[in-house]
């Protein structure tokens, strides 16, 4: 009798670390998949291979926001800035994004190097300018006279936004990178990524 009630309890605390096994998997795999770009990169498995480094900074005003008690999804839980992402995927490329866009810029810039184009991110006015931005860079393009939002307001201080160049070129008009611009204009919405409608250099996940 002792014998089969402890077989009992143990099956049974054998079925809830199951239980526990399941939900610990299931949550981050749910994260991951709404991150997840709406194509798939050619080369992903070059991706898995290397992969991005990631550094925490200190986010702009809306990472104090608060929403029922938890923390904005794209604020690092515990040191309130948000998390950036080095893409280092593709050789030469000098973007730092935001972790939860990371993996739609990483696909498309390595779709467009599979297509023939290079992308990077523009860093004329300095190292780091044509990403992501603390709010400390933001107001010294201001003060350079650069046409930079002010602090706290633009999309670089999210991590979500590049300046971007085109096979070297800045994105204006320029014959010389017209079938890159054509191709970028042609797919970065499958990425989730999406053009300034006053500014045609400027991408991000959301147009702004
Ligand atoms: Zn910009």
């Amino acid at each position: 009798m002792a014998v089969t009630r402890s077989r009992m309890a143990c099956r049974r605390s054998l079925v809830l670390a199951l239980l526990l096994a399941v939900v610990l998997v299931a949550g981050p795999l749910a994260e991951v998949a709404d991150a997840r770009p709406r194509r798939r990169a050619t080369s992903g498995r070059r991706a898995k291979k290397r992969p991005a480094r990631l550094r925490t900074a200190r986010g702009p005003g809306p990472c104090k926001w608060r929403g029922g008690g938890s923390v904005h999804p794209l604020c690092n839980r515990r040191g309130g800035g948000i998390r950036l992402v080095v893409v280092t995927n593709v050789p030469g490329t000098n973007m730092s994004v935001n972790q939860a866009w990371a993996p739609n810029v990483t696909s498309f810039v390595q779709a467009a190097r599979a297509a023939g184009f290079d992308l990077q991110a523009h860093d004329g006015a300095g190292p780091g300018q044509g990403s992501f931005r603390t709010a400390a860079m933001q107001r010294e393009l201001r003060r350079r006279g650069y046409p930079a939002n002010r602090p706290g307001t633009s999309m670089h201080e999210w991590g979500l936004a590049v300046d971007l160049l085109c096979n070297g070129k800045l994105f204006i008009d320029d014959p010389s990178n017209h079938w890159c611009r054509e191709w970028v204009r042609a797919n970065a919405h499958n990425f989730g990524i999406y053009v300034h409608p006053g500014e045609p250099w400027h991408w991000s996940s959301n147009g702004r």
